[in-house]
């Protein structure tokens, strides 16, 4: 999964990105304002955005109604302050998701983070379950018939992100748009790399393969 946050407080942006990097192992983007952060939220796929309030050049508002306005349905968590004029009902009324109020808990921005990413894409249960593989969001942990599976952190990424569209054609770009930050290199031979390594773990002792290949346009997680 791929956060966008908008904060213009650079401890509290950091502070959140290295709760959602470390905590969920997500690739994080963060703008310091506004424009820019209504620049990478246009330009790039992310699965949720943190949007703060009171921010230079473009407000929290501004942001959001451009988003909306621009047809995009990625959820948005608002961060308010308790002093910001918006009201609750206005900030949802715009097309907000859900919003926290300053200060919060880190561990209740991830889980509700999460909780939005999973409603966002049609799957309210942390436990994903698709066939004989289940995948706990929460615990990041994997089994597959019963059998738990040791995966390593971006191999996991790939199959949370596959397992929240299952049956679905998942693209190459797709996935690199969603697991990377804008400061990596996108080589789409390493998800290649990954798969190998998710599909020797997965089927190891199983008939069946789990994901499939179709070639030149992607992957599939079958149940
Ligand atoms: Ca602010």
């Amino acid at each position: 999964m791929r956060v966008l946050i908008v904060e213009d407080e650079p401890r509290l942006a950091e502070n959140i990105a290295r709760a959602l990097r470390e905590g969920a192992g997500y690739a994080v983007d963060v703008a310091p304002d506004g424009q820019e952060g209504l620049f990478l939220a246009e330009s790039n796929a992310y699965d949720i955005v943190l949007l703060d309030l009171m921010l230079p050049r473009l407000d929290g508002m501004q942001v959001l109604a451009r988003i909306r306005q621009a047809g995009q349905h990625t959820p948005v968590l608002v961060l308010t302050a308790r002093d910001d004029k918006e009201s609750v009902v206005a900030l949802l009324n715009a097309g907000a998701d859900d919003y926290l109020t300053k200060p919060f808990d880190l561990g209740e921005l991830l889980a509700r983070s999460k909780a939005l990413i999973r409603r966002g894409k049609g799957q309210p249960s942390p436990v994903l379950t698709i066939g004989d593989l289940t995948l706990n969001t929460v615990s990041r942990t994997v089994q597959r018939g019963g059998r738990m599976i040791t995966l390593t952190a971006m191999e996991y990424r790939v199959l949370e992100y596959l397992a929240h569209r299952p049956r679905a054609v998942v693209s190459k770009t797709e996935l690199l748009e969603h697991l990377y930050d804008y400061n990596w290199e996108k080589f789409s031979n390493v998800i290649e790399v990954y798969i190998s390594g998710l599909r020797r773990k997965l089927d190891d002792g199983s008939s069946r393969q789990l994901i499939r290949t179709l070639r030149g346009q992607g992957y599939i997680l079958e149940g």
